[in-house]
């Protein structure tokens, strides 16, 4: 049956492709994913992309924004998925001076873009922009796997030394779990509470694990309570489990949590991406330390492992995967003095780089760049015991700490960010003593602090919001296509 499921499949998604084409043809249309894991910053990037073009933002590297005679919000394309709240975020960015709700979903908006093109012909693309959680494009790789290699995976990465504290009332549970016994649900209701509770452990900010698949236990969304989601990995076991065991009824689930979760975001959203840019909050994995950064490399790896899937099983050779184009953003870049961007560039491009060795990836191309889409801070030099240091200055949001003064969210202050390294395998030291980060025993010590500072003052509607090599990542995503 699974094999006639997936032809049914190869071939909607081929006429969906096809369909997308067709209109490409008659209206140059370029579908943007934004995604990142959450708390990575879209819904600040997607805000700001949006605004920068509409409103015309500062862009200079963007070299077509010269061009662009008008950019406009359009009625979305698909009735069934949500819009893009895109007034209410810039409201609250404006009018409280507070960042708005992160994204728990997938959500879409459509630009309609009026450019010169080179010859002085008026010409129209229309960018359709989908922002949705990157816990769920670390969901793809699944498609690829039956219940036991996820399991095996997933309590493989349990067990290790940087998770396993989290784990332990989840291990044991298990450990107290025969799953040859019949199938119950209160007790499988239990292993995915246990389960569940420990993927939000690590997501925790001294923590900050990144690679926590399956992505709905983390963001439910209304799938909340329902079977697919009520299942956690078990060992597994040679010649499998009993028909009617519990074993099998978590088997059974992450078959369901396959085809009624992943397939379709695959089929209705992924596979119809032309271009994608990956949010990464690098900053959030030196915080907490090593093991952070190091978890941070294998979601990257899972990242790349999702560009791939479709090649190999899901899809045949009807439907070629069309993206095209991947930029990997270092965000929040305003936590950093200038002289660190390139820096923290550097660093991403080294947990690419080695994912991407890994991956053996050819296809769509691929970049990095720090950005900040929004810019919280400003740069100073300030005098201290007779030298001059490189501050940034910015109004830490309510109850930050440093050097255990609290602040009340209104004060502006300058802090030293700390700097990044010049060469970024000094924090890859395979012994983990490359740095020290808050998930360390002496957490104070820890080498890095970024302090979350309010947005800026002085947003409007129509004025350009400051942002950091924003139009650097506008030119490798959408330079060509307003050529
Ligand atoms: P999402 O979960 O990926 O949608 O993340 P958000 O876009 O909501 O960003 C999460 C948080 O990161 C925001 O509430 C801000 O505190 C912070 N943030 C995101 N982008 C920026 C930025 O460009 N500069 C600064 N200073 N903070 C940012």
């Amino acid at each position: 049956m699974a094999g006639w499921s997936e032809a049914v499949e190869d071939a909607r998604i081929a006429l969906m492709s096809l369909a997308d084409r067709m209109e490409g043809l008659t209206n140059p249309t370029l579908r943007l994913g934004v995604t990142g894991l959450s708390r990575a910053g879209k819904t600040i990037f997607t805000t700001a992309l949006i605004h920068a073009l509409t409103k015309g933002g500062r862009l200079p590297v963007f070299e077509a924004s010269g061009r662009i005679a008008r950019a406009a919000l359009e009625p979305q394309p698909d009735d069934a998925v949500a819009r893009f709240a895109y007034e209410d975020h810039l409201a609250t960015l404006a009018k409280a001076r507070a960042w708005p709700s992160s994204t728990t979903r997938v959500s879409e908006l459509r630009l309609l873009v009026r450019y010169a093109s080179p010859r002085g012909a008026m010409r129209t693309l229309t960018l359709d922009l989908v922002d949705y959680p990157g816990e769920w494009l670390l969901d793809l790789p699944l498609l690829d796997m039956g219940f036991s290699d996820f399991a095996r995976q997933s309590l493989e990465l349990a067990r290790a030394p940087a998770r396993a504290a989290l784990a332990g009332p989840f291990l044991a549970a298990l450990a107290a779990t025969d799953p040859a016994r019949p199938a119950d649900e209160a007790k499988a209701r239990e292993l995915a509470g246990h389960f569940t509770a420990y993927l939000a452990a690590c997501r925790a900010e001294t923590v900050a694990m990144s690679l926590l698949p399956p992505g709905r236990f983390l963001m439910p969304g209304e799938l909340e309570g329902s079977p697919a989601l009520t299942f956690a990995p078990l060992d597994p076991r040679p010649k499998g489990f009993p028909s009617g065991s519990l074993g099998a009824m978590m088997e059974r689930r992450f078959e369901a949590y396959k085809s009624a979760v992943v397939r379709p975001f695959f089929r209705n959203h992924f596979a119809r991406l032309d271009r994608q840019i990956v949010l990464v909050d690098a900053l959030a994995a030196l915080n907490a330390g090593p093991a952070a950064l190091a978890d941070l490399e294998r979601a990257l790896d899972g990242i790349l492992a999702a560009f791939r899937t479709g090649r190999n099983s899901l899809v045949s050779a009807l439907f070629r995967p069309r993206i095209e184009k991947v930029l990997f953003a270092a965000t929040k870049a305003d936590h950093l003095h200038r002289t660190s961007h390139d820096r923290l560039e550097a660093i991403l491009a080294r947990l690419v780089e080695r994912a991407r060795g890994r991956a053996k990836q050819g296809g769509a191309a691929l970049d990095v760049v720090a950005l900040a889409a929004i810019r919280a801070t400003r740069e100073a030099r300030v005098t201290r015991g007779g030298h001059e240091l490189s501050a940034i200055v910015g109004t830490p949001e309510a109850g930050q700490e440093a050097g255990g003064h609290v602040f009340d969210g209104e004060e502006e202050v300058a802090v030293f960010p700390g700097e990044l390294p010049t060469d970024p395998d000094a924090l890859f030291d395979p012994s983990g003593a490359g740095f020290r980060g808050l998930a360390s025993a002496h957490a104070d010590e820890a080498d890095f602090r970024f302090l979350r500072f309010r947005p800026p003052a002085g947003i409007g509607a129509d004025k350009p919001i400051p942002h950091i090599r924003l139009d650097r990542a506008l030119q490798f995503l959408l330079g060509d296509r307003l050529a």
